[in-house]
């Protein structure tokens, strides 16, 4: 037996499988590269919730207060997106977390355990909650431009990568209102980044970057996670493509970018 007879759950978790699948095709998805979590709750019925455990309770690492009676669809941990994408119930599972707010159990299908990024992804999901917001996903992914860029200590300044990538072609700017928020290099998997990575959130970012790593996003989907990654990603293959061209693109300028923020009524 699979949830994935319910409908709810098999399309957000079909939504999972569908994003795995481009990552993989777009070269963001090296070996088990990228992790993704998505809180499930509004998707779970009673059927759901009477099902037994399939593993012994294990430790979140922190209480994370919010998340009680909640249900994460999780990818597995040394699992990969292109495997993910065929078969997500191999390559990921069910988990809900324990009234103590501080363990977790997986309840479906197999005993995939959840990727070793879980404590910075359901930290994320605590604060989003507690903020009252309706994004559900979280996804962190390798995207080979966006990558490169942090690489320059010029594009790790506070939002010069966010007015550049904003001034390559107006949809960057409306589908990606909040811009690109910078983290510097920390540990993958530690406490630090993802301490650092909420700081960076709460400056109203949706995506943020991890230096010489990858992106971090959230969204009320996983596919507009997703989206928003590949529009910013768009905007630094055009800006590389104008600098292979042998120049420096020209960006629209700051009157073309105020009228785009009037006309969609941009956040910033
Ligand atoms: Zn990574």
């Amino acid at each position: 037996m699979t949830v994935l007879k319910n409908a709810a759950l098999a399309a957000e978790i079909g939504k999972v499988a569908e994003v795995a699948g481009y990552l993989w095709q777009k070269g963001w998805a090296e070996r088990n590269g990228g992790n993704i979590t998505v809180n499930v709750t509004d998707a779970v019925d009673d059927e759901i919730r009477a099902l037994p455990a399939i593993s012994e309770p294990r430790p979140v690492g922190k209480r994370l207060p919010r998340l009680e009676g909640c249900w994460f669809y999780c990818k597995g941990t040394g699992r990969r997106m292109r495997d993910l994408a065929r078969d997500p119930m191999s390559n990921g599972s069910l988990i809900r977390i324990l009234p103590d707010c501080a363990h977790y159990e997986i309840v479906a299908d197999k005993p995939v355990a959840p990727t070793s990024e879980l404590p910075s992804h359901l930290a994320v999901h605590d604060w989003l909650l507690a903020k009252g917001s309706p994004y559900r996903a979280s996804l962190h992914t390798h995207p080979i431009e966006l990558v490169a860029l942090t690489h320059s200590r010029k594009w790790m300044e506070k939002d010069a990568a966010t007015k550049m990538l904003w001034s390559m072609i107006p949809e960057t700017r409306a589908f990606c209102p909040r811009g690109l928020g910078m983290v510097p290099y920390l540990l993958p998997s530690s406490v630090e980044l993802a301490e650092a990575t909420i700081r960076t959130l709460e400056e109203d970012y949706d995506v943020v970057m991890w230096e010489k790593h990858g992106v971090f996003a959230v969204e009320e989907d996983i596919i507009s996670a997703f989206d928003q990654v590949d529009v910013l990603n768009k905007a630094a293959q055009i800006y590389i493509a104008a600098r292979g061209m042998g120049f420096e693109p020209e960006g629209m300028s700051e009157a073309q970018m105020r009228e785009l923020g009037e006309a969609f009524h941009l956040p910033k």
